[in-house]
């Protein structure tokens, strides 16, 4: 039998934390026969500590103070069914997969700071790519992190896919385009570009992504065909914040919610899909590749409300 740490983990373990810290409680309120006096305060109360956003702590807020001043539905347990449909409709509108066939090569851009999870998830897609059967390239496209090129290429060397890596301090965007030029000579389907996450000036890295984007269009006429944001689930409402920054460097089309093992502030991917306008194409429970989900919203609100 296989040791229990290379079970891949379960999304109900997964969300564990968020549910008790935030879902639990806040279905409590509405699981009695009859509404207590004071649920507006203790709505509020967790909702605007359970890091998901205040655009959607007050639209529940407002659903909830509405359905209580229409007197037909003051049934607890119909409020509390409005709340998860809310919830429900949110995510079923931010799902959908990337169809990796819709071009070849197939070119992403991954972004994300440094430290949510970046490297991880390129590898883990990568990996997962090439069990498919399709021929995967990585281009290491941030050269100001001495390990995060080292990373990927243990991920490279692990799973026996090409690399391409340009000197150190390089400038990314020229890597980026060397990198999908040789995917192209190499006949790869898909090629996946790991880009800078330093933070240390907002406008720089702006201007970096900027500039990749024109460059990888260079590269490949139409391409990207897919800007994924990877954020990490444990920063809370600061994953909202990093959101609402990268949308004004480049057209983000995908989102990836690492770490929402063991994080309370699971519920984030509420205001991370209410800010962007792109589907999350997967979620992080574990550091396993099987850890790497498809995002598949019933699932998630199963896992959530259970
Ligand atoms: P990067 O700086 O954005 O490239 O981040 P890394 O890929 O180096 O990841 C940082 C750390 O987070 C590593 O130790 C990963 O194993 C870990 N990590 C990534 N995704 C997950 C996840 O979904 N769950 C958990 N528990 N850890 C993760």
């Amino acid at each position: 039998a296989k040791p229990a740490a290379e079970e891949p983990a379960s999304l109900r373990d997964g969300l564990q934390k968020t549910r008790t810290g935030f879902v639990d409680r806040l279905g409590k309120l509405f699981s009695h026969e009859t509404i207590p006096d004071d649920i507006i305060d203790e709505v509020e109360e967790i909702l605007f500590t359970a890091d998901i956003g205040a655009k959607i702590a007050q639209r529940i807020i407002d659903t909830v103070e509405d359905e209580l001043s229409s007197d037909e539905k003051r049934d607890p347990a119909a409020i509390w069914g409005s709340i998860r449909s809310y919830c429900e409709d949110i995510l079923s509108k931010h799902e959908g997969s990337i169809d990796f066939d819709a071009h070849t090569p197939f070119v992403m851009l991954v972004i994300g700071v440094n430290g949510v999870g970046k490297t991880t998830t390129i590898g883990k897609i990568a990996s997962k790519l090439k069990r498919e059967g399709k021929s995967v390239m990585l281009v290491a496209g941030d050269t100001f992190r001495a390990a995060a090129v080292e990373q990927l290429d243990v991920w490279a060397q692990r799973t026996n896919i090409p690399i391409h890596r340009g000197e150190d301090g390089a400038d990314p965007a020229s890597v980026i385009y060397a990198g999908i030029e040789k995917g192209m000579a190499e006949g790869a389907d898909v090629i996946i570009c790991d880009t800078a996450g330093r933070l240390h000036t907002k406008v720089n890295l702006l201007d970096e992504l900027g500039k990749i984007g024109r460059v990888t269009g260079k590269a490949l006429e139409g391409a990207p065909h897919e800007t994924i944001l990877v954020l990490d689930a444990n920063t809370g409402q600061n994953a909202i914040q990093q959101a609402s920054m990268f949308k004004e460097a480049c057209d983000i089309t995908g989102v990836v919610l690492t770490k929402l093992d063991g994080t309370a502030k699971g519920g984030v991917i509420l205001g991370i899909c209410d800010e962007l306008d792109a589907p999350v194409r997967y979620i992080g429970i574990g550091e396993g590749v099987e850890d790497l989900r498809p995002f598949d919203s019933r699932e998630f609100v199963e896992a959530l409300f259970m």
